[in-house]
C-alpha cells in the first residue's frame, strides 16, 4: 500500500550512538527544541535549568562563537547577531530611549553614520558628530542627556586612531557609557573593555571569520542590566544568527591568531614598500613614523598596527582605474578582512555619496585605495602592486 510509510519516515531517528565523539563542531540548525514536559519548560524559561527552546532566542553555535570571541576580547556573555550593523543596532537601540543623545565619531562606518543621521532621531533619539582623535571635541558635544558615545578604534578609510583612553576617561566622569566598534582593531590588538569601555562591537564578517562568506556581529556589555537589555531587544527584532554561519565563523576564527599577525607582517611591509614607490603621493599606516597619529598608535596598539593601510596615488579616476586594471588578482572588492588581500576606492565605494569637496577634506581623492591585506607570500604582493602602481604612473 502506499499509504504504508515507515514511522521513521516523519518521526525523527534518534541520533546513532557512538563511543567515539565528532572532532569538528556539530552543526545544529533546529530551530525548535523539544522539551520533556510543561514543568520543564517552566524551569527553563525561568533560567533555572538550562535547555534552548527557539533559536531566535539562543542556539548552541550561536553560543560556542560567542564564548570563543568572549575569551579575546576579555567579555562575559556577549551575543552574536546576523551582522556587524545588527550589533551596532542592538547596543544603541537596546540601550537608549527618546529623549536620549549620543556621540558618534565623525569617521564612523557608512552605515553606522546613517543609523545615526537617518534612523535614530525617528526614534527619538538625538546625534551628534565628534572628532575621536581630539577629546575636547567629544567632551564639547556633551549634552545633560548624552547617554552613550560610539567610537571606532581606527578609523575607515584614513586610519586615525581615537583618542580612547582619554575618551573612556570622560565618559566615566561624565556617567556617559563609551560603546566601541572594534572591528579594524580586532582583539589582537586592542581589548576596548579594558581601557574602559562599557560595551564592545565586532563585525565578525571581517576578520574574526576572515573568509568573505559569512555576514555576523558581535556584541558585549561590561553590565549584566546592559547586556539583558541588548540581548532582549535582539532576540525582540529577529537580529538572530544563522547556525549555519555562526558554524563557518568559528571554523575562521580558530586560525584567526595566525591570519592576523601574518596579514599584519605583511602589510607593514607593503606599507614601506608603497611609500617607496615614484608615483605613491602617500601612505596610511598606523605604525609609520609619518602618520598623524603615530604615537598614540604605538601606546594603544602596542606593535599592532594591523592589517589595512591606505595609499593615494600621484593621479586621478584613469590612475585608479589602471592599477586595478593591472593587478586582478588583488580583488578589487570593498570589504576587509578577507584572507586574500582586497582593494577598495572609497571615493567610489564607502564615501560616495559624500561632495567631492568633504571627501578632499578628509584627504580622500580619486587615486585614494584602502589595502586589507591578506596573508598570501608578501613577494607576490609586493610584485602585485609595484605591476599596479606602474601602470597608474603611466595611465
Ligand atoms: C563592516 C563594518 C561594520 C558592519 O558590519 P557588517 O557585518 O557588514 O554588517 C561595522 N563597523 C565596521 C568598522 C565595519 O568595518
Amino acid at each position: 500500500m502506499s499509504d504504508d510509510i515507515p514511522a521513521n519516515l516523519v518521526r525523527r531517528t534518534p541520533w546513532p550512538a557512538s563511543v567515539s565523539r565528532a572532532v569538528g563542531t556539530p552543526l545544529q540548525p533546529s530551530v525548535v527544541y523539544v522539551s520533556q514536559t510543561p514543568d520543564q519548560l517552566d524551569l527553563q524559561y525561568q533560567g533555572q535549568v538550562k535547555g534552548y527552546t527557539y533559536a531566535r532566542e539562543g542556539h548552541p553555535n550561536a553560543e560556542v562563537l560567542a564564548a570563543k570571541i568572549d575569551a579575546l576580547e576579555g567579555a562575559a556573555g556577549g551575543l552574536i547577531v546576523g551582522s556587524g550593523m545588527a550589533a551596532v543596532t542592538a547596543a544603541l537601540m537596546g540601550l537608549l530611549s527618546a529623549g536620549d543623545h549620543v556621540i558618534g565619531g565623525d569617521q564612523l562606518y557608512g552605515r553606522s553614520l546613517r543609523l545615526m543621521a537617518q534612523d535614530l532621531g525617528r526614534f527619538g533619539i538625538a546625534t551628534s558628530l565628534a572628532d575621536p582623535t581630539d577629546v575636547g571635541a567629544v567632551a564639547a558635544a556633551i549634552r545633560p542627556e548624552t547617554k552613550m558615545i560610539l567610537v571606532e578604534v581606527v578609523s575607515n578609510p584614513t586610519l586615525r586612531v581615537a583618542d580612547l583612553k582619554g575618551i573612556a576617561q570622560l565618559a566615566k566622569d561624565r556617567g556617559i557609557l563609551l560603546a566601541v566598534d572594534s572591528t579594524f582593531s580586532t582583539p589582537r590588538a586592542c581589548r576596548p573593555l579594558e581601557h574602559g569601555a562599557d560595551i564592545v562591537i565586532h563585525s565578525v564578517t571581517k576578520l574574526l571569520a576572515g573568509h568573505s562568506d559569512v555576514t555576523l556581529g558581535y556584541v558585549a556589555a561590561r553590565d549584566g542590566a546592559h547586556r539583558k537589555a541588548i540581548h532582549d531587544f535582539a532576540v525582540t527584532l529577529g537580529l538572530t544568527p544563522s547556525p549555519f554561519d555562526c558554524w563557518l565563523a568559528e571554523r575562521g576564527l580558530y586560525s584567526f591568531h595566525l591570519r592576523y599577525d601574518r596579514a599584519e607582517e605583511n602589510a607593514a611591509r607593503l606599507a614601506d614598500h608603497l611609500a617607496g614607490l615614484a608615483g605613491v603621493k602617500r601612505v596610511l599606516y598606523p605604525l609609520r613614523r609619518d602618520h598623524p597619529d603615530h604615537d598614540r598608535a604605538a601606546d594603544l596598539l602596542g606593535r599592532r598596527g594591523g592589517n589595512i593601510l591606505s595609499f593615494e596615488l600621484d593621479g586621478g579616476r584613469s590612475a585608479a582605474n589602471a592599477l586595478t586594471r593591472a593587478m586582478p588578482d588583488v580583488a578589487f572588492a570593498p570589504t576587509l578582512g578577507d584572507v586574500g588581500t582586497t582593494l577598495s576606492h572609497p571615493a567610489t565605494s564607502s564615501h560616495r555619496a559624500m561632495t567631492p569637496q568633504a571627501r578632499a577634506a578628509l584627504g580622500i581623492s580619486e587615486g585614494f585605495f584602502r589595502v586589507s591585506v591578506g596573508v598570501e607570500d608578501v613577494g607576490l604582493l609586493l610584485r602585485d602592486f609595484t605591476a599596479g602602481v606602474a601602470a597608474a604612473q603611466g595611465a
